[in-house]
């Protein structure tokens, strides 16, 4: 692949391009339009729009070969502190060699990145089929939008586009899940409590053992997590009422191997036997997002965590391409949660992530990105798509 000044320029041009594109998550109709006609631009031989309005474009090689997807989400989150931003949060300006503005490392940059890679490298030099994707609502309901796309289609690996600064390679990443508590009592006067059952003390009786109870440990993903986030009670205003509904919220980090079952079967286990166990419902929680497109995604707030080994063909590959790029990328886990966790943690397809920008500057005032790693990034996907014909 050649990557001269010209095409360099149009990689920073199309990234400026869709960071000046507001659109949060259900609402990325205008970043989801400019993509669609970068695609046609450079040459795609198809571009479609999914019912919950992701851009899927794809390029033919040559010759046969294995099929990958190169995934970046289109959503960016709220402005928050808008008094803290130093320059245009929409405004994609350039200085000091870095690319300013919401989305620019997450992750506008490493959509346009794979997009550019993926249309860069000449037909004849490609054996296999290169998928892009540009996903919906990832940063409310990470992997669904991915996920629409892969079922039912044959995929052998996936390369999810997210900030690891374009020297870092994530070969696994911690699962997540919302856990509710709904917790019952019975309503009374509050002069006299004893006519009633406080669900409130209940729920902090059965969140006190849900605290203290064992953390699971691992030598490569440390320690998992499960944090009380949120409490309500009813009635609400609470005044006068010994309240006779508590509803708290669980937010929990999994390990590989966590399931459903499993997880819920710890937070049973921790209640077991406590006075009133069975008024307390335990159930994970579910997310529901309406798509610019009309059509609706409701699912589960529960991903797996996942790993791709060493020995997988897809890593090797990936590792190959890197190093022949110049970059000794430290395999490292992924501590966010991305599309990968549905690619790879819920329907096993082996993935990795790696792409320009910084992640610590994610979902914050003064995001940027690097030019040089945008532009080494490009490299570095072009050479993995030029190696497919090595892959398996
Ligand atoms: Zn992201």
């Amino acid at each position: 692949m050649k990557l001269n000044r010209e095409r360099e320029e149009e990689v920073i041009r199309f990234t400026q391009e869709m960071v000046r594109c507001p659109g949060f998550s259900g609402d990325e109709s205008a970043t989801a339009a400019v993509v669609a006609r970068q695609m046609k631009k450079l040459g795609f031989d198809t571009v479609e729009v999914d019912r919950w309005g992701s851009v899927i474009g794809v390029r033919r090689g040559a010759r046969p070969g294995p099929t990958f997807v190169f995934d970046g989400h289109m959503d960016v989150v709220p402005i928050h502190m808008p008094e803290l931003w130093r320059c245009e949060p929409y405004g994609a300006e350039i200085a000091d060699g870095k690319i300013w503005g919401i989305g620019t490392s997450d992750m506008k940059s490493g959509l346009a990145a794979c997009l550019c890679a993926a249309a860069f490298v000449d037909r004849a030099e490609i054996a296999g089929t290169i998928v892009v994707t540009a996903t919906v609502a990832e940063e409310l309901m990470i992997g669904r939008g991915l996920g629409k796309i892969l079922e039912g289609r044959k995929v052998d690996a996936v390369m999810t586009c997210e900030p690891t600064r374009a020297k870092r390679l994530a070969v696994a990443g911690v699962g997540r899940t919302t856990v509710e508590m709904s917790v019952h009592g019975l309503v009374a006067h509050s002069s006299q409590p004893h006519l009633g059952d406080n669900a409130v003390y209940r729920a902090m009786d059965a969140s006190e053992r849900i605290r203290k109870m064992p953390r699971r440990q691992d030598a490569f993903f440390g320690t998992d997590v499960i944090e009380l986030v949120e409490i309500k009670s009813r009635p609400s205003p609470g005044n006068g009422s010994v309240p006779d509904h508590c509803w708290v919220l669980w937010e929990c980090r999994l390990f590989p191997g966590e399931t459903r079952e499993t997880f819920l079967n710890r937070f049973h286990a921790a209640i077991k036997g406590f006075h009133g166990a069975e008024k307390v419902n335990l159930k994970i929680g579910r997310i529901v997002i309406d798509c610019y497109t009309g059509e609706r995604l409701d699912c589960e707030d529960f991903l797996k965590a996942w790993t791709t080994p060493p020995e997988e063909p897809f890593r090797k590959l990936v590792e190959q391409a890197l190093l022949q790029t110049g970059i000794q990328a430290e395999p490292v886990i992924f501590r966010g949660c991305t599309n990968a966790n549905i690619s790879a943690g819920e329907m096993g397809i082996p993935s990795l992530v790696y792409g320009p920008g910084n992640l610590d500057l994610a979902h914050k005032p003064n995001e940027h990105v690097e030019i040089e790693e945008l532009l080494l990034s490009v490299k570095a996907y072009g050479r993995m798509i030029e190696l497919m014909d090595q892959y398996g």
